[in-house]
This record gives structure tokens, sequence and C-alpha cells, in this order.
């Protein structure tokens, strides 16, 4: 069995492309099997969604809030990379205790620890690194003739399109029991649903789906998040700098603005998503006057306490700042102006994710759902993280 996360997977990326005829695989899929749209996690980023998937639970589950967070007990911002973090063991930990061969594969490095902890044996690499792989580490030497493809640029869709290989391979050649295949969402921060060069994309992972359907894999394929256009009509990205607009209204050094979209990769979208998290410092509390402050400003969608996003969105209250702030479908919240180089996005449009807006992503089972799993479906609004569940235990054999 093999789950895909098809990193910034809107489910409008299928849609120009099948109604094309240029996804054969997939709409065999969708005829024969089953296909729903479902909710990422909030925020819609790619570490707690990614580790909601694998653990099959929300962040208030599992303790991922974001890429990176204020860690309360040092002050210090920190990526949130570190399987120090986790407060779960994955499902592919669990069945890997059992006795399961796993397979992991994904595109950035940065998210293999998070995935492959506590996993025993098997495969696990990324494609970034591919060329340091060692039996030791990874469970494979020289992963580039393994998969037969030269290592791909950090920044392109090779590096999804080998993760892609290697399952392939690795499925034909050992026959894992359970195979995760997380990619890259580069295309998807770049072209819009229907470019050309996103259905390029699409016609490439239909191939690989394809070809892994034919090596005898149940497939679940799932997304993060979704994706979407970020800018104002003449391009230039729409944002809110929060951290420029509180100290202006409250002063500075009142409050912290953190971005937990920020990473090491942060070239396609200069660290700026539509999800942030505020911390009041000095003794400063949130009052009402601040959250109606920021709840007027154009583009911004919800404004919370950390209370309440706990409820509304299953967050780890002490992972989490003590204003939740979400902005709109095409706005995007930053600190401050200075802090975010928008040279890197080379005068292409913003698209970015973090939001309500940005979490839809499609479930799709290469298979029909059983009796049981069906009426389970028909029942309530699914989550990306009910993938696992569904492709082990709701299709038919
Ligand atoms: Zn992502
Ligand atoms: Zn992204």
């Amino acid at each position: 069995m093999s789950v895909i996360c098809l990193d910034g997977g809107d489910p409008d990326y299928f849609n120009a492309p099948l109604s094309q005829g240029l996804l054969p695989n997939i709409k065999t899929m969708l005829e024969e099997g089953y296909y729903a749209v479902a909710n990422g996690v909030i925020p819609s980023f790619t570490n707690p969604n990614n580790v909601s998937i694998i653990t099959g639970t929300p962040p208030s589950g599992h303790g991922i809030s974001g890429n990176f967070f204020l860690n309360p007990e040092t002050g210090e911002e920190v990526m949130m990379n570190e399987p120090e973090f986790l407060r779960q063991e994955s499902i592919l930990a669990a069945f890997s205790r059992q006795g399961a061969k796993i397979a992991i594969v994904t595109a950035k490095d940065k998210l293999l620890k998070l995935l492959s902890h506590q996993v025993k044996g098997g495969i696990k690499f990324s494609s970034e690194r591919a060329d340091k792989c060692t039996k030791v580490a990874n469970g494979l030497t020289d992963c580039l003739a393994y998969v037969g493809r030269p290592l791909p640029d950090v920044y392109s869709a090779d590096l999804s399109l080998f993760v892609l290989e290697a399952g392939i391979k690795i499925l034909e050649r050992e026959r894992p029991d359970l195979m995760y295949l997380s990619l890259t969402d580069y295309i998807q921060h770049k072209y819009a649903p229907g470019s050309k060069e996103a259905n390029d994309f699409y016609q490439a992972l239909d191939l690989a789906f394809g070809r892994l359907t034919k090596a005898g894999a149940i497939i679940g394929i799932t997304g993060d998040h979704g994706m979407n256009d970020k800018s104002h009509p003449d391009g230039s990205p729409k944002v809110i700098y929060l951290q420029d607009l509180l100290d202006r209204k409250i002063g500075p050094g009142k409050t912290r603005v953190i971005l937990p979209i920020t990473d090491p990769y942060v070239v396609h979208h200069g660290a700026l998503g539509s999800f942030a998290t505020l911390f009041f410092r000095n003794g400063l509390t949130a009052t009402s006057e601040i959250i109606d402050f920021i709840k007027i400003l154009p583009g911004v969608e919800q404004v919370m306490t950390r209370e309440e996003a706990v409820n509304r969105y299953q967050l780890p209250g002490d992972r989490i700042g003590d204003l939740i702030v979400i902005s709109d479908k095409g706005t995007v919240i930053g600190t401050s102006r200075a802090s975010h180089d928008l040279s890197q996005l080379n005068g292409m449009r913003l698209r970015s994710h973090g939001g309500l807006a940005d979490r839809k992503v499609p479930f799709i089972l290469s298979r029909p759902l059983n009796a049981e799993y069906s009426a389970l479906a028909g029942s309530r609004l699914l989550y990306n993280y009910d993938i696992f569940d569904f492709a082990l235990n709701g299709v038919r054999n």
C-alpha cells in the first residue's frame, strides 16, 4: 500500500488536464476507485500536514504546529524539523515495530527526520540528498544508480519526479508493506492550475501513478495543502505587514509576529503565507481593541485567541502564540516590509498557502470503498490524515 502526498496539490490542478484527457491513469482511478475533496489541517503548511497524514491526527495530537515556532521555554524562534517536537508515534513507525517493511521517500531533506522518526529498518531518503545515501542511514547505497536518474535540483519539478521514480523502483524490487512518498510544491508555487507547466507536471505524475498501480499497489493520494494566487491585479504580492502595522499602532517591541511558513527554502514564497501567530511581550495581553484593529485590516479573514484556535483547529496550545491571524484567499501576512526579500520571486505572481482557502486537497484511492468506509465517508468531511486508515482498512480487495 502506498500513500502519496502531493505538496501544494490543490484539487484545481486536476480539473483542466482531466477535461483535456491528459490524465488517463488518474481518470481511471477516479472512475474505478474513490475520489473526494478533503480538508488539510490549519495552518495549511507542509510540516503540520505531513505529520498529520503519517500520524492520523490533527496537530493537537502530534504537536507540530508549523514549520517554525517560538519556543516559549527558550524565547527562541526554532525550526520544528526535529523529532523531539513530535508527540505521537507515526503509523509508519508503529507498523515497523510490528515487523512491517516500510519505505519513505521525500523531496526535501528537511522533512525526512520527522517522517522517518522511530521507523525501524526499511528504506528512507530524500531526493535532495539522494547522492549521500548509505545502507546504514537510508537502507540503500547509491540511490542515484538505484533510481536511475541524476540528482535533481532542489528547486525543480524533477525533485518530485525523482521521488515517484524511486517509489516505483522500490515497489517493484523490495515489495514494502507500506510506502509514503512526499513531493514538493515547486510547480504549484510558480504556476496556476491549467497552465502548460502545471499540466506537464500533472501528466508526469499521471504516468507515475499508472506505473505504481501496475506494480500492484493500492494507492492513496492526498495533499498537504492547496495553493492560491496571493497577488494584486498588477502582479505585485498582496501582503499585510502585520509587525509594521502593530508597531505603529501600539509601539515597537510590544508584540512579536511569527510566520510558521518560514523555512530554509523560501525562494518561491518569500516566507509569506496566509497564517501568522502573534505573541504579546512585556506583560501586554490581547485586548479587544487590538483584536478589532487586526480584524478590520483588508485581507484579514479570521483573528482568534489561543483558546479559540485550539478548539476550532485542534492546535497544540503551547506551540502557538496569544493570537492567530488568518488572511483570505488572495492575501498573505508578512512581518515587516524590510524582512521579506520579494526580488526572489523574479517578477512572477506570488502563489502561497497557509489559510482556510488553501486547505482543500484531493483524497483519491485506487480502489472503491468497502461498505463500512463508504458509510463513514458519507457521514462526515474527510481530512488528509484519514488517508492511511482508508487505504489500509477502507477499500475493497
Ligand atoms: Zn507543502
Ligand atoms: Zn509551499
